[in-house]
C-alpha cells in the first residue's frame, strides 16, 4: 500500500498531515510513504528527515498523486479555501483520501470526490467517544487554537496580564473573559491563568462549570434556563432567540468589566452564534482586545473579521482562522499522532480493510464507490 503525503496547498497553511516519526510508525504496519518535496519544511521537518524514517521524496506532485492509494492531508478540497478540484483528476478511481474536508460546511466538495468515485474520510466527523479521543484532530488543533488565541491577546493588549508589585507602584492583573469552554476554551483558560490573569469563563452547557473550575477560572452564571443545553454527542444545541437576546444583553455587562475577551462559542454545521454586538464592544475600555475564534463561521462578536485586526473605538478585535497553523510543529505531531491512530483501523494485515459495521469508521466515511455514504452531509445536500 503507497501512502502519499502532498504539501498542503492552502494559503498561508504551514502544517503537514504526517511527520517522519509517522512515516516510521507506518513503516511498521507495510506501509510505504511517499512525500512531496518540502511538503514538511514550512513545520520545521526536513525531506532529508522523513528520508531518513523510510519515507521516499517525491519532486512531482501529479506524479506522487497517481501511484498513491492512500493521500493524508491537513485540507483537502472542501476545507481548503483556496483549492480546486484537480488534486482529485490525478488520483486513481477507489483511492482513500484522508484530512479535513468541512463535509458540514462544504458539503457540496462532497460530490467532487463521490464523482471520481474516491473513497473521503473527514476526520470532522469522527465521534466524540473516548475510543476515539486519540483520533480526534479537532481537539488536538482546537487546543494549539486555544494556547495561540491567549499569546495573541497578551502581545496585543497594551497592558502585561500578572500583578506585579514593583518598586514602580503595582501593576493590577488583567481580566480575561473566555465565552466557550470547550477543548478550546479551557486551554485558553489555562493559557491565561499561567501568565498571571484572573479569568472568567463562561459556556452555555451546564456541564462546563465544573471543567472551568478544574481549570482555574470562575464561571459565570447567566439566567437563561439553558439546563438542555448539551446534546447527545456532548455539543452546545443552539438557542432560542429569545435566550439569544438575553444571553447577549447578560453577557455585555461582563465583557465591559474584561480586558481581554477570548470566544470560541461553536454549533457544529451551523453559523457561530452572536454573543457580542457592537454596543457591547462601544462598551469596553479602549484598548481592551477581543480575540474572536469562531471568525471562520462568521464569528461570535458583530465586528469581527476573518484573519482581520479591527480596530473599534479603540477596542482591537482579531479574527483569526488557522491559529494552528502558526504553531506548525505542535500541530503537525498532533495530526500526525491522531491521523495515524484512525488510519490504522483501516489497516488489516498491509490490506486496506474499511469495516463501516464500526461506528468511527462509518460516521466518517463521506463518499464511497461513486455514492456520498454520510447520512448527514446527504441531507445538507436535499
Ligand atoms: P465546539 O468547538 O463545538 O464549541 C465550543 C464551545 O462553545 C462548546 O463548549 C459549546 O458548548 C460552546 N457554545 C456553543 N454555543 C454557545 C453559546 N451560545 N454560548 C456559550 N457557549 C457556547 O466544542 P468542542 O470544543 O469541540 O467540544 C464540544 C464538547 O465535546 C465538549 O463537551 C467537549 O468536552 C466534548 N469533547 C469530547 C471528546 C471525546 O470524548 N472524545 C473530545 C473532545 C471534546
Amino acid at each position: 500500500m503507497i501512502v502519499a503525503v502532498p504539501r498542503e496547498t492552502s494559503a498561508a497553511e504551514r502544517r503537514v498531515a504526517l511527520v517522519p516519526a509517522g512515516v516510521a510508525a507506518l513503516a511498521k504496519r507495510e506501509v510505504s510513504c511517499q512525500v512531496e518535496a518540502n511538503a514538511g519544511i514550512a513545520a520545521g521537518f526536513t525531506d532529508e528527515a522523513y528520508r531518513e524514517a523510510g519515507a521516499e521524496i517525491v519532486a512531482d506532485r501529479a506524479t506522487l498523486l497517481q501511484a498513491a492509494d492512500v493521500v493524508l492531508q491537513v485540507r483537502t478540497l472542501g476545507a481548503n479555501p483556496t483549492g480546486s478540484p484537480t488534486d482529485l483528476d490525478d488520483l486513481k478511481p477507489g483511492a482513500v483520501v484522508i484530512g479535513m474536508a468541512d463535509p458540514l460546511g462544504s458539503p457540496a466538495a462532497a460530490t467532487e470526490y463521490a464523482s471520481r468515485k474516491l473513497t473521503l474520510f473527514a476526520l470532522e466527523l469522527l465521534p466524540r467517544i473516548s475510543r476515539a479521543q486519540s483520533m480526534d484532530v479537532l481537539s488536538s488543533m482546537a487546543t494549539v487554537a486555544g494556547y495561540k488565541s491567549v499569546l495573541l491577546a497578551a502581545y496585543e493588549l497594551p497592558k502585561m496580564f500578572p500583578l506585579l508589585m514593583t518598586a514602580a507602584g503595582t501593576q493590577k492583573p488583567a481580566k480575561v473573559l473566555v465565552i466557550g469552554a470547550g477543548v478550546a476554551g479551557l486551554q485558553a483558560i489555562a493559557t491565561a491563568r499561567r501568565l498571571g490573569a484572573i479569568v472568567q469563563a463562561y459556556d452555555v452547557r451546564p456541564a462546563a462549570r465544573e471543567q472551568i473550575e478544574s481549570v482555574g477560572a470562575t464561571a459565570v452564571q447567566l439566567d437563561l434556563a439553558t439546563d438542555d443545553a448539551e446534546d447527545k454527542g456532548g455539543y452546545a444545541k443552539a438557542l432560542s432567540a429569545e435566550q439569544e437576546d438575553r444571553q447577549r444583553e447578560q453577557l455585555a455587562g461582563v465583557v465591559a468589566q474584561c480586558d481581554v475577551v477570548i470566544t470560541t462559542a461553536a454549533i457544529p454545521g451551523r453559523r457561530s452564534p452572536l454573543l457580542i454586538t457592537e454596543k457591547a464592544v462601544s462598551a469596553m475600555q479602549p484598548g481592551s482586545v477581543i480575540v474572536d475564534l469562531a471568525a471562520e463561521r462568521g464569528g461570535n462578536c458583530e465586528v469581527t473579521q476573518p484573519d482581520q485586526t479591527v480596530e473599534h473605538q479603540g477596542v482591537k478585535i482579531l479574527g483569526p482562522t488557522n491559529l494552528p497553523s502558526t504553531a506548525p510543529l505542535s500541530a503537525s505531531q498532533m495530526y500526525s499522532t491522531n491521523l495515524i491512530n484512525f488510519f490504522s483501523l483501516l489497516i488489516k494485515d498491509g490490506e486496506l480493510t474499511i469495516d463501516t459495521e464500526d461506528e468511527v469508521i462509518r460516521d466518517t466515511l463521506v463518499t464511497r464507490g461513486g455514492e456520498i455514504t454520510n447520512t448527514r452531509v446527504q441531507q445538507l445536500l436535499e
